[in-house]
């Protein structure tokens, strides 16, 4: 018998509001991190919150995305969006 409620799967990786503006910057340029300790994405985090903690897990930094507006680190799925949406 199925279980009424399984268990969720990865919450869908979505963009979060927070970084609307900073996506758009023209000028960024990426380099891929890769971290010994455990260091989450970004937009992950800003995700978790917007959402009241529904979007998780916070994935680990696969990018740093340099623009004049500011730094973020990324997750891989992350940085594909962000790559996508510009
Ligand atoms: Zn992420």
């Amino acid at each position: 018998m199925m279980p009424m409620f399984p268990e969720p799967e990865q919450t869908p990786v979505v963009l979060s509001r927070h970084f609307q503006s900073l996506r758009s910057t023209p000028d960024a340029t990426w380099k891929k991190r890769s971290y010994r300790a455990f260091r989450g994405c970004d937009e992950c985090y800003w995700l978790q919150h917007e959402t009241d903690g529904a979007f998780h897990p916070r994935r680990k930094v696969a990018w740093q995305r340099m623009a004049v507006a500011g730094t973020v680190e990324l997750c891989t799925e992350h940085a594909r969006l962000w790559k996508e949406s510009t």
